[in-house]
């Protein structure tokens, strides 16, 4: 595929060999393994001398294009799919840190993230400070000259806090340390950390690049040696992706762009028209100039992203309330879907911490996260607004 195509069609129009029946749409390679016809040829690709396929854990059709798709996308040199997003994030780390080594992670990443720094990485060796958003003089304080890598997500999970990819690009140059992004929210039509010196970018591909709620599944691309060493640490610890769920990834590029442009307009109009709400405290959303990185976000991000948080006034009861108001948006735990989604952690996810554990990690009792989907908007705005009216103590 000519690299001159633009990603947006590369996604669109990357495709695998076609099979004698010069179908148009990539079939499904349901396989564990692939024949060789001479011992020769099994060598060979045994020896990475050749690219064949040998074993599905290692490398499908299917899988790989997708793959290529999010690397054209991304910029990126190469990359390589796992089953989850978390099991990437685990494989970037894991793969490339060892025991005595340090990790720099910024304070609020999403919670599965959060407790594999703090609960499983420490049992391995490895040492993590978390650093809050924004506070350079404490990113500067946190180098060891142990540490070797910077975690970031950005916009994060549930806060939606931004951090500045230019600067943490710098920093992480300065430092020789590898940058690893987790560019899940705002997806590489929206920002491209490798453009600002990012090594290593992870996703969930669950969230909008599936965007239908169907399947789930990770990602890491970036640097081909890094990349190399992590495909070597999960073709031989196991949590490569399938190739059913690669095949619906790899369809759900091909429409990536123009869905990010309808989420992103929706969740933006969806913003500023409930920060006007009687029954609304605050909202935030990275395109909303009330937003704490506003500047940065803009600077960055080419659409301000598909979610937006709100601050509903009265607390836990009212965010109960306003769950069980809803008639059209689903109550679930997941983001990134043709569908509308209202989550309220304090009463769900989050329900088992203290008020206090839970403000320490900035999820406040009536935070509402809202994931636009792509219905018309102002069914969306309508079904929010009559479930706030109702919720109003
Ligand atoms: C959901 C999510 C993950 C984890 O992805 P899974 O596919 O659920 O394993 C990681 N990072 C962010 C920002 C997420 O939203």
């Amino acid at each position: 595929m000519s690299s001159k195509l633009d990603p947006v069609t590369q996604a669109i129009r990357i495709q695998i060999p076609k099979t004698q029946q010069q179908e148009h749409s990539t079939p499904l390679y349901i396989t564990s393994s692939f024949t060789f016809d001479e011992a020769e040829s099994m060598r060979a690709a045994f020896a990475d001398e050749s690219d064949d396929n040998i074993y599905s854990r290692f490398s499908n059709p299917n899988v790989d294009e997708f793959v290529d798709k999010m690397c054209a996308l991304e910029g990126a040199e190469a990359g390589f799919a796992t089953s989850t997003g978390m099991s990437a994030i685990f494989s970037s780390m894991f793969a490339l840190l060892k025991q005595g080594d340090h990790l720099i992670c910024c304070s609020s990443v999403f919670g599965s993230t959060f407790t594999m720094v703090t609960k499983y990485l420490p049992r391995f060796g490895i040492t993590a400070t978390l650093v809050p958003v924004g506070d350079n003089a404490a990113w500067e304080a946190a180098v060891q000259p142990n540490t070797k890598m910077i975690y970031l997500e950005t916009p994060t999970n549930p806060q939606l806090e931004v951090l500045d990819l230019e600067w943490s690009g710098q920093f992480a140059k300065k430092h020789n340390l590898i940058l690893n992004v987790d560019n899940c929210f705002a997806t590489p039509l929206l920002q491209k950390p490798i453009d600002y010196g990012a090594d290593l970018v992870v996703h969930s591909a669950t969230k909008w690049i599936d965007g239908q709620g169907r399947v789930l599944g990770g990602v890491v691309v970036g640097r081909a040696d890094l990349v190399k060493e992590i495909y070597l640490f999960c073709r031989n610890t196991g949590p490569s992706m399938s190739p059913f769920n690669a095949w619906v990834l790899s369809k759900s590029l091909e429409t990536l762009d123009v869905r990010m442009q309808r989420h992103c307009e929706n969740a933006l109009k969806m913003a500023e028209i409930l920060q006007n709400n009687p029954n609304v405290a605050w909202v935030k959303y990275p395109f909303l100039p009330t937003h704490p990185q506003y500047e940065i976000a803009k600077k960055q991000m080419k659409l301000g992203g598909g979610v937006l948080c709100l601050e509903i006034k009265g607390g836990i009861e009212a965010g109960r309330k306003f769950l069980d108001s809803l008639e059209m948006l689903s109550v679930t735990a997941n983001l990134g879907d043709t569908r509308s989604i209202a989550s309220h952690p304090a009463s769900t996810t989050h329900s088992r911490l203290t008020e206090a554990e839970r403000l320490s990690v900035g999820i406040t009792s009536g935070l509402i996260r809202i994931s636009a989907g792509l219905e018309k908007v102002d069914d969306i705005i309508a079904d929010i607004a009559q479930a706030l009216e109702k919720s109003a103590l």
